[in-house]
């Protein structure tokens, strides 16, 4: 490709509300161009990098015995009713009518489309296991589109659905959904870890997600490789910190706080560790009014794992003020377990607590020395907190090294693998007969990745202060030349020309910037859309029969014959393409 017929739409300025990194290089680079808040055009150079995902995706998926179809983008409601989701899918549903006022919905998922289709085309347990894919455009109204193509409203996913027979043929293609979900990404050269997941609204029980770690990630994944344990904050388990309770050693006493209502004003106020002190906080209860979720003072909330006690209403909803002062006396920052007339679920490490300090359901007052079971009652424990980088691998036994201590890290989610069991084939009533003639619900496995947030992602994981660092299976071309003076050296154009052709006809996507800009110009767009290869072609190295070539991620230039330099680009380049095949 030559820049005089390629849409090189390369901005200088830095786009005022892009906030992440690939957001702005993604304008800058001349990749996407946003059409309303989460909905982009893709330009040739974005969509050149998109297909390049796909492509790998495609072929990994393929090897792994999955057959590609396209489902419509368009669903009718009465797929969605069936399944239930049409009411609980909520505000992402983005919904619509046809002419004749029936309602549709543009496709967040393809759930209830696939398991219809199969239902009526699977008919026996010969045609199982089956595991069908497509490549194609979701729309999810998200709550806050950020983060141009990362978190956007329109994007290119690929899903894939598994139906079986039975549980163990499903685990069996699960296993090599997540061993192919490892090759794709690495392949396409990211960072990346598996993690134990939630299964969130789709359902199921089994599931994991894959994050390319990146600083800007929107989820905490905690990990310890000595214990080979991955897992999203959401989920990972986290011990009771402190060792066993104490026995009681204090009396329980009555201070007056007056105005100290946070846990940071109280230590500060009574001098204390903040070890000592517990927090109290009340949510809705499933069947009461309010319970009551006890942590130590330090430890934060993990709402997901509050949500799955069945005495908490799900969504996890706090009181109000109002319901706070009907079921304690006190304001928000007062409340604490002595004499608390409400349900009391207490985390792991507040349960070890001994003499503890909270406060005594009364305005600037709080009560120290105060003990489980002597002071109010036992309460029931239950998991209840994020576990913090530096805590024990909940693996790890009594292990308590070093090497047993979860390290916390951000990470993209970039793709996500879920047992589904029967619920969709349960509500769409997808059987297939077994070979006693039985007609048997199939369990499923669904396996989604998003295409255009890899882009993003990969650029989140690999840039510069000058711009975009590609991975070589990635990137929109592999070389980029600049010529210096091309439109005023004959010799410089006919060695350029002549070099593109023999690099493209030996199947290397090139770049010939034969534009009539200055070099620096050229320099900065190469760098700034990150093309791995640069060969920089003037008069004054053809007088010494070189040319110039860097590496975009090396730090100087390498002064080469022409000969030495086709070589080491055709065997770069013959180096990735062997890894496609073998990977
Ligand atoms: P998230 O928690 O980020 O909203 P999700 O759990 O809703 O993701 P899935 O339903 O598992 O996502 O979708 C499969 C994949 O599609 C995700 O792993 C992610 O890579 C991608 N994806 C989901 N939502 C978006 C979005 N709004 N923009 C871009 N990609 C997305
Ligand atoms: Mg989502």
């Amino acid at each position: 490709m030559r820049t005089s017929n390629f849409l090189l739409a390369t901005l200088k300025e830095t786009p005022a509300d892009a906030e992440i990194a690939s957001h702005r290089l993604m304008l800058r680079a001349g990749m996407v161009r946003k059409v309303a808040a989460g909905i982009y055009n893709w330009l040739p150079m974005g969509l050149r990098v998109m297909r390049k995902v796909e492509q790998v995706v495609r072929e990994e998926m393929n090897r792994a015995g999955a057959q590609e179809i396209l489902m419509p983008a368009v669903q009718p409601a009465e797929l969605w009713q069936q399944s239930g989701r049409w009411e609980m899918y909520g505000g992402e549903l983005l919904r619509m009518q046809d002419r004749h006022q029936r309602d549709f919905c543009f496709g967040p998922t393809h759930e209830e489309v696939i398991t219809s289709l199969v239902s009526s085309e699977i008919r026996s347990y010969k045609q199982l296991p089956a595991n069908f894919y497509q490549i194609q455009t979701k729309f999810r109204d998200e709550r806050r589109p950020r983060f141009g193509v990362m978190r956007a409203r329109e994007f290119v996913m690929k899903d894939a659905y598994s139906f079986h027979l039975d549980q163990a043929s499903l685990q069996q293609t699960y296993d090599l959904m997540h061993q192919t979900y490892s090759r794709i990404f690495s392949r396409l050269g990211l960072g990346f870890r598996a993690v134990e997941a939630d299964t969130g609204s789709i359902g199921g029980s089994t599931s994991h997600e894959f994050h390319v770690l990146a600083d800007s990630g929107e989820d905490a994944i905690a990990s310890c490789d000595k214990y080979h344990y991955a897992a999203n904050v959401e989920l990972a388990e986290a011990l009771a910190v402190g060792g066993e309770r104490p026995a009681a050693s204090e009396q329980l006493t009555t201070v007056a706080t007056p105005g100290q209502r946070t846990i940071a004003a109280i230590c500060d106020f009574l001098d204390l560790p903040v070890e000592k002190t517990i927090k109290t906080l009340l949510v809705q209860g499933a069947e009461t009014p309010a319970v009551a979720l006890v942590l130590r003072g330090d430890h934060e909330l993990n709402e997901l794992k509050a949500e799955k006690h069945p005495a908490v209403a799900t969504p996890l909803q706090w009181l109000g003020e109002d319901e706070v002062s009907n079921a304690v006396n006190c304001g928000v920052g007062s409340i604490g377990v002595v004499g608390l007339d409400v349900p009391v679920i207490a985390d792991r490490s507040a349960v070890n607590l001994a003499d503890f300090v909270c406060g005594a359901n009364q305005d600037d007052v709080h009560f120290t020395g105060v003990n489980w079971g002597r002071d109010c009652a036992e309460p029931e424990v239950f998991d209840l907190r994020k576990v913090q980088d530096g805590d024990i691998c909940a693996r790890a036994g009594s292990d308590t090294s070093d090497e047993a201590r979860l390290t916390i890290r951000r990470g993209i989610e970039v793709g996500h693998i879920f047992q589904l069991g029967t619920k969709y084939s349960d509500a769409l009533n997808a059987t297939c007969l077994d070979s006693n003639g039985k007609a048997t619900l199939m369990p499923m496995g669904c396996y989604g990745i998003g295409i255009t947030r890899i882009v993003a992602a990969a650029i989140e994981q690999n840039n510069d202060s000058r711009g975009i660092l590609w991975p070589e299976n990635m990137a929109p071309f592999e070389v980029v030349i600049t010529p210096v003076a091309y439109h005023k050296s004959a010799q410089v154009k006919q060695v350029c020309d002549a070099l593109y052709e023999q690099l493209s006809n030996s199947g290397i996507e090139v770049l010939l910037d034969d534009r009539n800009e200055r070099p620096g110009i050229m320099f900065a767009d190469a760098d700034l859309i990150g093309i791995p290869h640069r060969v920089v072609i003037g008069e004054k190295s053809l007088s010494k029969g070189q040319v110039e070539y860097k590496f975009r991620q090396a730090d100087d230039a390498e002064q080469l014959t022409e000969k030495e330099l086709v070589e080491k680009l055709l065997s770069q380049s013959s180096s990735v393409h062997q890894q496609a095949c073998t990977a």
